[in-house]
């Protein structure tokens, strides 16, 4: 049984504020963090799809061979 990747609602519930696209070059994996509030995508949409409802671009290499992780900033504190 597979697990259910986790959505952007349930990562907002678990105060994790966006996520890292990261560059699936080997030679460059330029990392980005992007918050989801700038997407203004569904919060019912599952991490994984975020990649194939936006194209990503890579700034560094231009590769559009990208993998979202979340970002995992949940103790981070506003100062
Ligand atoms: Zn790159």
């Amino acid at each position: 049984m597979a697990i259910a990747p986790p959505t952007i609602a349930s990562l907002q519930s678990q105060g994790v504020p966006g996520f890292f696209v990261t560059c699936s070059n080997p030679l460059c994996q330029q990392s980005t963090p992007i918050d989801f509030e700038t997407l203004s995508l569904d919060p019912a949409t599952p991490l994984p799809e975020i990649e194939k409802k936006r194209s990503f671009v890579c700034p560094a290499c231009g590769s559009k061979q990208v993998s979202t992780l979340p970002d995992w900033r949940a103790d981070w504190v506003e100062g």
